[in-house]
């Protein structure tokens, strides 16, 4: 009953926006902060023409379950979003942090940070709390591609999904590091970011493209038996999403452009989709959508946590971008 109590007490879904400064580029472009926050509410200031060419601004108000600004630490950003979810993926849940926004927006600078202090958090439950009770935290990081598998702690190896009877999905050849320490963990972490941003053409261009996906996995051996393979207790996904912007990529002149956009957008809408039916506890979730939400699958049923960091630009030049950033969250939520 306790475990329960304790696992309700976390919202199944949470909405968060972190907006970043204005940064050297936007300033030099005297581009202005259009953004105002609240404590969960923000308002977007919209310039816009009228058919005689005078400037008007139109604003729009958005609300979240949380709201953080410009000045807000990568500490408090993890506190308010994946801190509360910690301890119960000691209780069978699986829980999965998303980065949603633009390129250039922070998605990569608010998620990478997370992973490392999650597991700072999991390995102190596992060697306090949980003392001697068999519980084994392991890493993974891949990463999709096109709608391909690459696993970004083997030298973007391509793996293959696949489901077994139930329901659980498991990628075949994917490197997963049984962890006991926060430096094993930092080095794994440095690894996969390495592998993914630099890519085989060795631009950032490339992982705008490419949905990078962080895995932590907790595990416990049967009846203390070591022999015997652990069995999967909880999992927390770290989910670094490909730039929103590139899901409208589906009219680009390059064909492979073009598709890779179809299959991001696809990818978005999905993910969408399977948050929402998550929120209302409907049986069917369209989770075949797209890869992404294949992989997911095992997140989002049965006992599963959200959280959305949808990050956004501050800046007059995103003003587009930044609202419809702000519609998918709130669609989400
Ligand atoms: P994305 O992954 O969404 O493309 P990045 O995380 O790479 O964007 O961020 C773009 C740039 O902005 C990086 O140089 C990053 O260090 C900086 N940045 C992002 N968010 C913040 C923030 N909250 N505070 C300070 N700098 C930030
Ligand atoms: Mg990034």
């Amino acid at each position: 009953v306790a475990d329960k109590e304790k696992t309700s007490s976390v919202a199944k879904i949470k909405v968060v926006v972190r907006k970043r400064p204005l940064n050297k580029k936007e300033l030099a472009k005297n581009e202005e902060d259009i953004i105002d926050t609240h404590s969960n509410s923000l308002t977007v200031h919209e310039t816009k023409l009228k058919v005689d060419l005078t400037e008007y601004v139109e604003k729009h108000e958005f609300v979240f379950d949380a709201v953080l600004n410009e000045e807000v630490s990568n500490d408090e950003v993890y506190h308010e979003t994946v801190e509360p979810i910690v301890p119960i993926i000691f209780q069978r849940t699986k829980a999965t942090c998303f980065a949603y926004g633009q390129t250039g927006s922070g998605k990569t600078y608010t998620m990478k940070p997370l992973p490392l202090k999650a597991s700072r958090d999991i390995l102190r439950l596992m060697h306090h709390t949980y003392r001697n009770q068999g519980f084994q935290l392991f890493v993974s990081f891949f990463e999709i591609y096109g709608g391909k598998l690459y696993d970004l702690l083997s030298d973007r190896k391509k793996l293959c999904m696949r489901e077994d009877g139930k329901q659980q999905v498991c990628i075949v050849g994917l490197q997963e590091y049984k962890v006991s320490d926060v430096e094993t963990i930092k080095d794994l972490i440095e690894k996969g970011s390495a592998t993914r941003s630099t890519g085989t053409t060795g631009a950032n261009e490339e992982s705008s493209r490419s949905h990078a996906i962080l895995q932590l996995a907790i595990k416990r051996s049967v009846d203390g038996n070591e022999s015997k393979p652990p069995r999967l207790v909880g999992k927390l996904s770290f989910i670094d999403l490909a730039g929103s912007e590139r899901g409208a990529d589906t009219t680009d002149n390059d064909k492979q452009t073009r598709m890779e956009g179809a299959e991001i957008n696809k990818s978005l809408l999905a993910l969408k989709e399977c948050i929402r039916a998550l929120d209302n506890d409907k049986s069917h979730i369209p989770f075949r959508g797209s890869k992404l939400t294949e992989v997911l699958r095992d997140s989002f049923v049965g006992n599963s946590r959200t959280v959305m960091v949808s990050c956004i630009s501050p800046s007059s030049g995103s003003c587009e971008h930044t609202l419809n950033t702000l519609r998918y969250a709130d669609r989400v939520k």
